[in-house]
């Protein structure tokens, strides 16, 4: 693994030699582990590595960090490790290893304090590094793309089980109490995300559980993730109803499974990602449909849920192997129901490979 790290450190300091920016600090978080493989605790007290476009790289952690850090074999990865007791400022200590730096970056998610403090000891404005690491991190390895399909079987196989958790007369919050257990029990060590959203709430994307009590005949939207130990994110929504479905509801959805299909058949390397919002957006618009889908298309997926390459209108990157990311076109009425049908999908050298299998019909339970 300390290789894959070292090159991992190594692509940065590469990309950071073409820009006119000299060092890069990246605190705790999906940047750290991508990069060092060490899922340090955002703590207040200070954990950063700085990256020198020379290659050259440091990690500090408060002392009683160390053992952590050393049970993740930072030294290995020719990262010097140093450490900070309570009392010691960590900012000057890592100016006086780093050296000044004329334009130092940061990674956009490190707390604000933490950029302020290197701020002010190096005396200079940070700017933000996500492009930069987003670039390296977006186009996933082999064996990444083995992780996420990994990911994708668990959380199909909690789709799956629906039926066992899912019907009239529980509310929203028992059925997705079984369903967190379940994520868990499916080999993901945390849950991150339960979304049941029935009848009218389904209208909410991100709607949060409720005691509502399901209702039959009401669709409800199931979209559901978690982190696998490798690090690597699920995200799948499908959609439910306890008998049957209202009428206008079963014509909206052929509508949108016809959208998903049409965004899937069109991604392959060379599109861009805008093109495969487009793809999905002109079957809804077409259909009457198109106000109706409030949200893009899909989010890029790795040790992050949401990431790049984002699949929106205005992204004119060019989809490659190695892009993974979601395919989730919906609609929502206000006050009467929604629907989201969503696929993290990886792209190969000529198409795209679906991490999710189960059936996208809307499933009667
Ligand atoms: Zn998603
Ligand atoms: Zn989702």
């Amino acid at each position: 693994m300390s290789k894959m790290h070292q090159d991992r450190i190594a692509s940065v300091a590469a990309k950071l030699a073409l820009t006119d920016n000299d060092v890069i600090f990246i605190t705790p978080g999906a940047d750290l582990r991508y990069l060092t493989g060490y899922d340090a605790l955002p703590l207040e007290r200070l954990t950063c590595l700085a990256v020198r476009s020379s290659g050259q790289a440091w990690m500090i952690v408060p002392t009683l960090e160390k053992p952590s850090a050393l049970a993740h074999g930072v030294p290995d990865m020719n990262i010097e490790l140093l450490d900070w007791q309570e009392t010691q400022d960590p900012y000057s200590l890592l100016l006086s290893v780093v050296g000044t730096s004329e334009r130092p970056l940061v990674n956009n998610l490190m707390w604000v304090e933490k950029a302020f403090g290197l701020r002010g000891a190096f005396g200079k404005e940070v700017a933000l590094a996500g492009k930069l690491l987003s670039d390296i991190r977006e186009v996933k390895t082999a064996e990444e793309i083995v992780f996420l399909h990994e990911a994708g079987a668990a959380i199909d196989s909690v789709h799956s089980n629906m039926y066992k958790w899912l019907r009239p007369g529980r509310t929203e919050r028992e059925v997705g109490k079984d369903i967190a257990e379940a994520i868990l029990a499916a080999g993901h060590v945390t849950v991150d995300f339960v979304i049941v959203a029935s009848g009218p709430n389904g209208a909410s994307p991100h709607h949060e559980l409720s005691d509502r009590i399901i209702q039959a005949g009401e669709p409800v939207v199931v979209d559901i993730g978690g982190t696998m130990a490798s690090g690597y994110c699920s995200d799948c929504t499908r959609m439910y109803v306890c008998g049957e479905a209202p009428v206008e509801y079963v014509e909206h959805y052929a509508v949108l499974l016809a959208a998903q299909a049409a965004a899937r058949s069109h991604a392959r390397p060379g599109v861009t990602c805008e093109s495969v919002d487009a793809a999905a957006r002109d079957v809804l618009s077409s259909a009457g449909l198109g106000d109706q889908f409030i949200h893009r298309t899909g989010h890029g997926i790795g040790m992050e849920t949401h990431e790049e390459p984002y699949i929106v209108t205005g992204n004119k990157s060019l989809l490659v192997p190695g892009h993974a990311f979601s395919i989730e076109p919906g609609f929502y009425f206000a006050g009467k129901f929604g629907a989201r049908i969503e696929d993290i999908v990886t792209c190969t050298q000529d198409g795209i490979l679906s991490a999710n299998n189960n059936s996208r019909e809307l499933v009667v339970l």
